[in-house]
């Protein structure tokens, strides 16, 4: 139970030459696509064609629930294959062939839901907060009084959040990058503020068990927010819905802005990570959980 895994040690190591080779591939530091003439590739031309269609149709489960269509994920996949290449572009089906055969996976070039299987697990194990809750760990919550609080201007709506200072400390420097880097963030005052951070896990399990319709069991048991090194930010919300909702409409349009471009793009320079299901969510890997 209180097993304090040295298996997060050699996380940190990986990590961190992760960490160190992907800051050096600062080239792609900027979100905008490369223009398809030159993410052409002859002999990829017909797996892009079925990427092309299949971005909007493939019918599939990636997080236990129907959705149709890939490119909500895109923008991170996009970010793995180290390229800048629309999804359904040759080059990017020829670099998708090369992720395939390194994982000993027929090398088709045409996302399915086993490539992404492979994506995804590559994802969460980067997640510090997976890893250590594997064999059923819930770290325990750090005490509040060692937490700082994020300015009002950082925060959405005014709320109050408090954060691991390193945490604070790391997205800081991050939102000072982004406004830097997309004008677009720069101008809007919403984008990157926080509208949740560390939640006192007493709090949320009885918060959860009050409302019926709460995002249940990960809140109730052993949410990343316990940490004080996850935090939601705002990415954007498509009309009519909230900046968590996770309605399929509504983390497509968010995956679709400057926002969330330059996060997927660049959050990593900075030690955070994603849960790609949930665009909003952010995790810093810059500590134990
Ligand atoms: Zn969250």
């Amino acid at each position: 139970m209180t097993r304090k895994p040295s298996r997060w040690r050699r996380f940190r190591q990986a990590a961190g030459g992760l960490l160190a080779a992907t800051v050096a591939l600062t080239a792609m530091a900027a979100s905008a696509q490369t223009p398809r003439s030159v993410c052409t590739v002859a002999a990829f031309e017909p797996p892009a064609r079925i990427n092309a269609s299949s971005l909007r149709s493939l019918v599939w489960a990636p997080f236990r629930r129907d959705e149709i269509g890939w490119e909500i994920y895109a923008r991170q996949i996009q970010r793995e294959l180290r390229t800048t290449c629309a999804p359904d572009t040759s080059r990017f089906a020829q670099l998708l062939a090369g992720f395939q055969k390194r994982f000993r996976m027929k090398a088709t070039g045409q996302m399915d839901a086993d490539t992404f299987l492979r994506f995804k697990g590559v994802w969460q194990e980067r997640r510090p907060f997976v890893m250590v809750n594997l064999n059923g760990y819930c770290p325990p919550a750090p005490d509040p009084a060692t937490l700082a609080i994020a300015a009002p201007t950082e925060s959405y709506g005014g709320k109050t959040i408090p954060l691991r200072p390193g945490t604070l400390n790391a997205y800081r420097a991050m939102v000072a990058a982004a406004k830097r880097e997309v004008p677009a963030i720069a101008k809007d005052t919403r984008s990157l503020t926080i509208f949740s951070g560390f939640r006192d896990p007493d709090a949320d399990a009885a918060r959860c068990l009050a409302d019926a319709n709460c995002d249940g069991v990960v809140r109730a048991t052993c949410s990343p927010h316990r940490t004080g090194l996850a935090l939601d930010l705002y990415v954007g919300q498509a009309p009519g819905y909230g900046p968590d909702s996770s309605a399929d409409p509504n983390r497509l349009y968010m995956t679709r802005t400057p926002t969330y471009g330059w996060l997927a793009a660049n959050a990593h320079r900075f030690g955070f990570v994603n849960y790609p299901f949930e665009p909003w969510h952010w995790e810093w890997i810059g500590q134990a959980p």
